[in-house]
Order: C-alpha cells, then sequence, then structure tokens
C-alpha cells in the first residue's frame, strides 16, 4: 500500500482535483469534461488553472495565490 505524504509536493494535486472536481462542468453549456483537461501554469506565488471547453469552446479560469 502506497500512501505518500510529501508535504509541498501533492499540494499541488490536491488543489487541482480539488478544482478540477467542483468544476467539473462546463459554465457556458454545462458540458461535463471526464477528462479533467486543467491547463496549469506558475508564475511566482500564483497558480493558474484554464481549461478550454470542448464542446462550446468556452475558458474557464482559476488563479489561484499560494
Ligand atoms: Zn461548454
Amino acid at each position: 500500500m502506497a500512501s505518500s505524504q510529501e508535504p509541498g509536493a501533492s499540494a499541488f494535486d490536491r488543489l487541482r482535483s480539488h478544482y478540477a472536481d467542483s468544476r467539473a462542468s462546463c459554465p457556458e453549456c454545462g458540458h461535463e469534461d471526464t477528462e479533467g483537461g486543467w491547463r496549469v501554469t506558475t508564475s511566482g506565488s500564483r497558480v493558474s488553472y484554464q481549461r478550454v471547453c470542448p464542446s462550446c469552446g468556452a475558458v474557464d479560469a482559476l488563479e489561484l495565490r499560494l
């Protein structure tokens, strides 16, 4: 059983899955993106998440500060 607890290393993954879960469907057309195709970019202390809806092309973006 692998239960790795690496402080910091999994923070991105936790955030990503949290937001991917709560924003799994397109706010415009309601298309459910089961692939979870969030694109993550970081700059300094900010993390930006961006996803383009494969159905209607709407861009959903989030920005977080670490
Ligand atoms: Zn859409």
